[in-house]
């Protein structure tokens, strides 16, 4: 590690836990938390905030977004699953449709904003190894979890509401294959989905956000990192975004607002710049 990032370190410096948001101030650089027991140390630069793009939701957008983001949340529900529970099968299945679908999430987005004790409502985590944001704070997730775990029994529903269409004559040839191949397609991804997620959480440790957010995403190294952009905003806010390479697409590994001035703008962008050039020129460098 170069000497120029000691003074880009010391101005963010971990001053409460990463793991609980108990305050830190007045205690030794490194240590073990007196309110969880997790140890702490300045090897990753913590920044938080609200997420911006596609980790945007309910629980973890700024509150002035709230009300727009519940609202595109809805009105998709209602134009995509409208048709289906009420034309299909009547108000009752129709309306059951719309509460899961559109308001539980909503729900539950809200619940967990107010189960956060951590200074903004994402973590942008920056170390040498790579980079990652964690987009839920407020613990364990039971929903999440059972969601990930058994995402796998969503396809079948699938096909046996798409045989129950085909035997009212509601769904017809071609139409009835090619959701039916997708089903089954979808069914084999998702049940490797599921196992792996189940798999990586018996690894995980109870009442550690750092763990419980690592299932859910794996750490972001430099040499995969694709670009970045940090610009200042309104009110001494700064949007980061962290863009990687995937198998299939990029995809934003950091996409937040956070609250900083100019001057740590420059540190964050030069601090950046410092973990890309290393991992670029290892990756560069004959063997
Ligand atoms: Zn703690």
């Amino acid at each position: 590690m170069s000497a120029g990032a000691d003074p880009i370190r010391s101005v963010f410096s971990t001053d409460v836990c990463p793991n609980c948001g108990y305050s830190l101030l007045g205690l030794p650089d490194s240590g073990t938390c007196p309110e969880c027991g997790r140890t702490y140390d300045q090897s990753e630069i913590i920044l938080y905030g609200y997420a911006r793009g596609a980790h945007e939701n309910v629980g973890n957008a700024k509150g002035s977004r709230i009300i727009w983001i519940a609202g595109v949340s809805v009105a998709f529900g209602f134009t995509q699953f409208a048709w289906f529970g009420f034309r299909q099968f009547g108000p009752v299945i129709g309306w059951l449709t719309m509460a899961a679908v559109c308001v539980i999430p909503v729900l539950y987005g809200l619940a967990r904003r107010s189960a956060s004790g951590h200074p903004g409502l994402v973590q942008v985590r920056l170390s040498k190894e790579g980079c990652i944001q964690y987009d839920d704070l407020a613990g364990r997730s039971p929903l999440v979890e059972l969601y990930k775990s058994y995402a796998w029994v969503l396809p079948i529903a699938g096909a046996i509401v798409l045989v129950a269409l085909w035997r009212r004559d509601s769904i017809k040839g071609f139409h009835f294959w090619f959701w039916m191949a997708l089903a089954l397609a979808l069914e084999c991804y998702e049940w490797i989905e599921c196992r792996k997620f189940r798999r990586l959480m018996h690894r995980a440790r109870d009442d550690l956000i750092a763990d419980w957010n690592a299932v859910y995403r794996p750490l972001q190294p430099w040499n995969e990192v694709e670009s970045f952009s940090i610009q200042l905003t309104a009110d001494e806010t700064c949007r980061l975004r962290i863009t990687a390479r995937g198998k299939w697409m990029n995809h934003d590994v950091v996409d937040a607002e956070i609250k900083c001035s100019a001057e740590e703008i420059k540190s964050i962008r030069a601090l950046l710049n410092h973990f890309i050039g290393i991992a670029r020129s290892a990756a560069s460098s004959p063997l």
